[in-house]
């Protein structure tokens, strides 16, 4: 092939560039409707800080890998995370050997000056539907389904504890009190989210489950097709390719963070979920 018939190598394709997270706090106590499909993924997050060569700093998501995701009760493993080793050496006031240049932020003063610094957080990950954005007339011939409407939600505990409560994943579920899994595509359902910003800690956070099944339409399913692959976005990796990855951050010079060799978190979507995440941390 002539020269002049070739053409520039596309990005490195991967769907996450697409990862937008719902927010919690403009759903309000009015609540945003959606309905959630796919796997629920659950995961400790770091939010670690990586203060780069550039003079840049930005905030970098890791999966903890001292944790055993496996198991029906996320447990904590030893998995030798180097990010917990960053985080016991600033609470002894140093910094780590493996890792100079990360660090975890200080607490927002609104949690007191006793507060300590955070290692990492719980949330559990599912795809949704956000049935506010869907057009409903575009339904009609259709599944109204823009990129927009296709969100990322992270359910901390509470939140979590009332899905598991609606799929009767408990040892002693009611079954008349159960609904099943609100993710099936023929007998999930819909839910409500709602923020209650007036109340305490975790009761702001609210689920209200619709009165019937909803299924997802054949456009619907076709629609969601393209949707983020939350285990490829929330990927364990090994010590070493942490320590890998957050080192070529930390190198990079572009605004994505050296990361496009790989199908990686860019800074727009860390700072999505940050902004996401810290919006319920701080709540
Ligand atoms: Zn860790």
């Amino acid at each position: 092939m002539n020269l002049s018939e070739m053409r520039a190598q596309p990005d490195q394709s991967n769907n996450l560039s697409k990862a937008n997270f719902f927010d919690w706090k403009e759903a309000g106590t009015m609540g945003a409707k959606v309905r959630p499909y796919g796997k629920w993924i659950r995961r400790f997050l770091h939010f670690i800080q990586v203060s780069k060569a550039n003079g840049d700093t930005i905030t970098a998501v890791v999966p903890c890998i001292n944790f055993d995701y496996s198991s029906s009760v996320v447990v904590p493993i030893e998995g030798g995370c180097p990010l917990d080793e960053v985080y016991d050496a600033q609470l002894k006031g140093e910094t780590s050997n493996i890792l100079p240049f990360c660090r975890f932020s200080d607490p927002p003063a609104s949690w007191g000056k006793d507060a300590k610094i955070q290692n990492h957080s719980f949330s559990a990950n599912v795809n949704v539907i956000n049935r506010a954005k869907q057009e409903v007339n575009a339904k009609l011939n259709g599944s109204g389904i823009t990129e927009d409407c296709l969100q990322v939600v992270s359910f901390k505990k509470t939140a979590w504890e009332k899905i598991l409560l609606l799929a009767g994943a408990s040892d002693n579920a009611d079954p008349d009190f159960t609904r099943g899994d609100p993710s099936d595509a023929v007998d999930g359902y819909d839910v409500k989210l709602i923020y209650h910003a007036d109340k305490p800690g975790t009761q702001r956070y609210q689920v209200i489950e619709s009165k019937s099944a909803i299924p997802l339409t054949d456009s619907e399913i076709e629609s969601i097709g393209s949707s983020i692959d939350l285990e490829e976005y929330y990927k364990t990796r090994t010590r070493d390719e942490i320590i890998e990855h957050l080192t070529k951050i930390y190198e990079s010079d572009g605004i994505n963070g050296g990361t496009s060799s790989s199908a990686n978190v860019t800074d727009g979507i860390a700072d999505m979920m940050t902004k996401a995440e810290n919006a319920m941390n701080t709540a």
